[in-house]
């Protein structure tokens, strides 16, 4: 079996588990929580860290923290996770979408300013896969329409666009350390900021809201979203190998994209470079030329042993959101070809060179050969 993801924890992760352990620190207040906030937030070049319990936590404070007026209009990619989308509905949001760009299956930029009105506060960006969203054009329309920018670098621990860290664009930016993330700490999140005072409003939310000096006594409803101290062991211990996880990611990224070369004309593969940044490889996502393609090529991995995932389902086509009345009759034609005829193969960092080539060799054999018949 060839999982689509494995971790790699090969580094201080039992050491410090064990420091957690012997000195009997489990729970939020250890010290290992404090100082992967420290360290995190000082490897984006942001001020302020936020340790929370996972990724989608860390958005739900994230939009919470920038209290915009109940009913306002944020704008998003429809091509994600369900997490952003949700943060700005449990905050009284109203999410407004736009289509991905069919070559780095990122928003598409140029779709936003045409859905800017009075109502719109903010621009949620989500890098995608790999690559960055064109951060310039988002920086430029914050500035000339008042947004704020709330950044979900979930996928991107250690990306930069034109030299500059993702994480380190938005008012307020968020990361996750699910196991499939660059670094991890079996579930985790953090939010960062510059900002003293959305962090502050962060560590309450985080926290229950629990006031100063009456603790049970509450102006406000948070949650408790706090991350532990034994998830915070791990992270020291990932952050400490950051760059090495970055590096493999992009080692096993560039060995697939020799090893496909054969097929690259009958299925996209991910853009290697742009002119703003070279490919992370998150995930390595292929696009399919019809869904059936597509799936023929997963039930064949599945055939041998190898784990596949589909690509995100669309915002607007969502059932609990078409149940709210959201999104009525929109359409989103690239991002509805991503979520039908995209998926992505095993390129977790624990993988090896020999099981990349045997992913490889199924999906070249079976896309050189295949006959697709669908009945
Ligand atoms: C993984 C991910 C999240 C959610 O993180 P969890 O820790 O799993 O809650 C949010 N946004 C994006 C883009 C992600 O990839």
């Amino acid at each position: 079996m060839i999982p689509v993801n494995t971790p790699l924890l090969s580094g201080n992760e039992g050491k410090y588990l064990q420091e957690c352990i012997d000195t009997q620190w489990i729970s939020s207040e250890g010290p290992f929580v404090k100082r992967f906030e420290k360290e995190f937030a000082d490897y984006n070049n942001r001020k302020y860290g936020i340790a929370v319990a996972n990724g989608s936590a860390a958005l739900d404070i994230a939009v919470r923290a920038l209290d915009l007026p109940k009913g306002s209009e944020v704008i998003m990619p429809t091509f994600t996770i369900i997490s952003p989308a949700a943060s700005l509905i449990y905050s009284n949001l109203k999410p407004v979408l736009v289509d991905s760009k069919p070559d780095t299956w990122n928003m598409d930029v140029g779709q936003i300013e045409a859905k800017i009105t009075d109502k719109t506060k903010a621009i949620l960006v989500v890098h995608i896969y790999g690559l960055p969203v064109e951060m310039d054009k988002i920086l430029e329309l914050a500035e000339k329409y008042n947004l704020k920018i709330i950044e979900d670098a979930a996928e991107m621990h250690g990306q930069e666009y034109n030299g500059k860290k993702c994480g380190s664009f938005g008012d307020i930016s968020i990361f996750s350390f699910y196991p499939n993330k660059h670094i991890t700490t079996g579930e985790g999140g953090m939010i960062v900021t510059d900002n003293e005072n959305l962090a502050e409003r962060c560590q309450s939310l985080r926290n229950l809201c629990f006031k100063k000096g009456q603790r049970y006594v509450h102006e406000e409803l948070g949650w408790n979203y706090r991350m532990t101290n034994l998830q915070a062991a791990l992270g020291v211990a990932q952050l400490e190998n950051i760059e090495k996880h970055i590096e493999k990611k992009r080692i096993i990224g560039r060995l697939y994209n020799e090893k496909l070369v054969s097929v690259k004309d009958k299925i996209q593969l991910p853009l290697a470079t742009t002119d703003y940044s070279e490919n992370i490889y998150w995930v390595y996502g292929l696009v399919a030329s019809s869904s059936e393609e597509r799936d023929h090529l997963i039930m064949k991995c599945s055939e041998q042993k190898i784990g596949t995932r589909t690509f995100f389902w669309c915002m607007h086509e969502q059932p609990v959101f078409k149940k709210m009345g959201l999104f009525v009759k929109e359409s989103y034609p690239v991002a509805e070809n991503l979520a039908r005829c995209g998926f992505y193969i095993p390129a977790g960092l624990g993988i090896s060179k020999k099981e990349i080539e045997v992913v490889a060799n199924v999906l070249t054999e079976t896309i050189l050969n295949q006959n697709i018949k669908v009945s």
